[in-house]
């Protein structure tokens, strides 16, 4: 039975996220067997690539300092809200 991913978070709402909810649909679908749910073949399934509780992760070709520029990035993020939070404790 197909799901459509906006109504699967609802269905379950002891899910404590939306990988979650997906893996207890897919467990409904199959009567919780999970060999089925590896083997499932319905790819037209909006669930289908998110059915193993493994996260889809777009790769992107990047060059190293492109990597570096992000990481650098990310690292000052982290300590303009490292220092908001500080901030905020004062
Ligand atoms: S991905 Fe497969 S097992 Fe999961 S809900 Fe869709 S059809 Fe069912």
């Amino acid at each position: 039975m197909k799901a459509k991913v906006k109504d699967v978070r609802d269905s379950f709402p002891v899910a404590k996220s939306a990988l979650e909810a997906i893996h207890l649909k897919c467990r409904d679908c199959t009567c919780d067997q999970q060999e089925q749910i590896d083997s499932c073949t319905v790819k037209k399934c909006p669930l289908y690539p998110f059915r193993a509780k493994v996260r889809v992760v777009h790769r992107r070709n990047i060059s190293d300092a492109e990597r570096a520029k992000r990481s650098e990035r990310m690292k000052d993020m982290a300590a303009r809200k490292a220092a908001l939070k500080a901030q905020a404790m004062l």
